[in-house]
């Protein structure tokens, strides 16, 4: 395992090649497809970290891609039309972790723009005139929230929210995705985080979800999506999150937790895989890394002795490989050296990336000034200001019948 490189009295160390090539993996003999893939990634990355180039936030390339895509997408996105409150959520949450504010004007236009894939019934579809479901109305309300004006936050029919939320769950504790679709995990953490950021969270609404959510812990330590699935860093974080949005994170056996997940930083790259047996990719920089100050929330509140300025990762590594693996010469951050820009893990590796720097002592490596990025809520993946903001705004309102 990782050993800490960081303490009270040093910068924080970024690896040089030589320690970084102790790092390849040992397949003891045995090729299989996995560990083929892994050589190719592990190649590719070593190339980057052989140029030994600074590791620099090339910031405002980034806000020149996501202002771009804001209005258009290529071809290739298509299949992304039923998720359009998400690309407002990706781009406007991108932007606000990168310190850059829309116009007035602009944030208008989008305020309308999820007003019209707000359903009749409650809840906000992936489009003007969709089914509600609860992905795209996790993803409208965070978007509306990073906007945070009293025009954005009046959007939300909160009553009909409540009654969207009532019926989607079901007796053992699980929430459909939407009506007559689905169960799994995400539902769970989707309608919390809703409820609890525009304050019509009653007990009565999520009644037996910390048992259900247990049932989906693994014998490898994370969360999979439904009872009896695979751990995986996106529900794994769903999980842990709802049970702590529940107050009842005592529902996770955090040891096994922590295990699985410390495990799944990659020793080379520096990121972390989804999966055991996968490789390295940009988005669980906050699926998996997100969860670290939950895991250490958890842990200060139920062991007093828990007193650790740092994560539980090696968030050194971490930057590394956002910053010189995965930074697109032309804007965007990737999944991993080589693939297309694309908002969504723009958003989720600039995510990871200020989970990695703001620990309660901050380790950020490269220059402060360049790199410094804002700090976000990680509960809710909103940027701190936003979320609380949204919470006092809400907590003023009635809790709706
Ligand atoms: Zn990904």
């Amino acid at each position: 395992m990782w050993n800490s490189v960081t303490n009270e009295f040093d910068e924080p160390h970024v690896r040089t090649y030589a320690e970084i090539l102790t790092q390849k993996q040992d397949d003891e003999g045995y090729r299989t497809a996995s560990s083929v893939k892994q050589d190719c990634i592990e190649s590719d990355v070593l190339e980057i970290y052989k140029l030994g180039n600074e590791p620099i936030l090339t910031r405002q390339k980034h806000i020149a891609f996501l202002k771009k895509s804001l209005y258009h997408l290529s071809e290739p996105f298509q299949y992304l039309d039923s998720s359009r409150p998400w690309l407002c959520y990706w781009n406007l949450h991108s932007l606000q972790i990168l310190g850059e504010r829309l116009e007035y004007d602009e944030y208008s236009k989008i305020i309308g723009f999820l007003a019209k894939c707000q359903s009749p019934e409650g809840g906000f579809g992936g489009g003007p005139g969709q089914h509600p479901h609860l992905a795209s109305t996790y993803a409208a309300i965070n978007a509306l929230c990073t906007i945070g004006t009293p025009q954005a936050y009046q959007v939300i029919d909160r009553k009909g929210l409540k009654q969207f939320l009532a019926s989607l769950h079901g007796e053992d504790g699980s929430f459909r995705l939407h009506k007559d679709g689905e169960t799994d995990i995400r539902g769970i953490y989707c309608a919390l985080s809703v409820a609890k950021l525009t304050n019509v969270y009653t007990p009565e609404l999520f009644k037996e979800c910390e048992s259900w959510i247990a049932r989906c812990q693994t014998w490898e330590g994370g969360f999979g999506g439904s009872p009896g699935m695979e751990a995986h860093g996106g529900y794994a974080f769903c999980g842990l999150a709802a049970l702590v949005l529940l107050g009842k994170p005592h529902f996770c056996c955090l040891k096994s937790f922590l295990r699985w997940a410390v495990n799944r930083q990659m020793r080379l790259e520096g990121g972390f895989q989804g999966r055991t047996g996968k490789l390295v990719d940009g988005c669980y920089s906050f699926w998996q890394g997100g969860a670290f100050p939950l895991i250490h929330t958890i842990l200060t509140m139920q062991n007093k002795v828990f007193n650790s300025a740092y994560w539980l990762f090696n968030q050194e590594a971490l930057q590394e490989y956002l910053l010189i693996c995965c930074q697109h010469p032309r804007g965007s951050l990737l999944d991993k050296p080589g693939k297309i820009q694309d908002v969504y893990h723009t958003c989720y590796a600039l995510s990871g990336l200020t989970v990695a720097q703001h620990s309660p002592k901050p380790s950020i490596i490269g220059s402060t000034n360049l790199n410094l990025v804002k700090l976000i809520h990680p509960l809710y993946n909103l940027e701190d200001s936003c979320a609380t903001n949204a919470l006092k705004y809400f907590s003023t309102l009635p809790i709706p019948d």
